[in-house]
């Protein structure tokens, strides 16, 4: 009995690949040009090409425990997310840059709980989303999802530290997204600095802004920076 993965293997060469092979065989002649840097949690619950209807080609994806950015620490280490943020802006030219956590996110609940000791990269990874963690021993689901929201948010601001993001930022080359996907209504809630919060995108009016406002409503920010979410 052959794996069940080679099955899959086998049916996506022989059915589906067919109907794609002149688009990848373009993408291969003229290069990649995707525009959108999608930094996502590495949950196999989310699904960015099916939540964005994307077409090959077109979403350069980093997925990571926790939808992370890590610091622009010059550090120089095996930092993979790093690396990758600054292929996709230098080499590639994206336009946009989406950080996507989502509900029930194990890296967002192992901020309020033990991580295996063995772990230990994992443990030091997490510190990326420590300051999103508000300051209750048991969180409710509610405190979860604002969590979850409000790390979406703080990697949003330290993409901000990365030279070659804020430059183009700032002369509008380049915008930045806060995404929070809630699995089981199956629907993006975009971040939306000007009213400090997540709005559904059946209610949105645009995909969702970066983390600093184009006025001051500074008022509405907590102590941490991280506007005070509510949805
Ligand atoms: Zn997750």
């Amino acid at each position: 009995m052959p794996d069940d993965l080679l099955l899959r293997l086998r049916r996506f060469h022989d059915d589906a690949f067919p109907r794609y092979q002149a688009h990848f065989r373009e993408l291969v002649a003229e290069g990649q040009r995707p525009l959108t840097l999608f930094i996502g949690c590495s949950d196999s619950r989310l699904v960015p090409h099916l939540l964005t209807g994307a077409e090959p080609g077109e979403l350069f994806l980093v997925r990571n425990v926790g939808a992370f950015v890590p610091p622009y620490d010059q550090s120089h280490g095996f930092h993979g997310t790093a690396a990758a943020i600054e292929f996709a802006v230098l080499s590639l030219g994206v336009r946009r840059i989406i950080v996507c956590g989502h509900t029930h996110c194990g890296a967002i609940r192992a901020l309020y709980s033990e991580v295996p000791r063995e772990a230990q990269n994992l443990v030091r990874w997490l510190e990326l989303g420590r300051d999103a963690a508000l300051p209750v021993a048991e969180p409710s689901e509610e405190a979860l999802r604002r969590t979850e929201q409000r790390a979406v948010v703080l990697q949003l601001e330290r993409l901000m530290d990365y030279p070659m993001v804020r430059e183009r930022v700032e002369r509008g080359q380049l915008t930045l997204h806060g995404w929070h996907y809630v699995i089981e209504d199956g629907e993006i809630h975009v971040f939306d600095v000007g009213c400090g919060g997540f709005v559904p995108v059946s209610r949105a009016e645009h995909v969702g802004t970066g983390p600093y406002l184009p006025c001051d409503t500074e008022a509405e920010l907590d102590a941490s920076g991280i506007p005070f979410a509510d949805g």
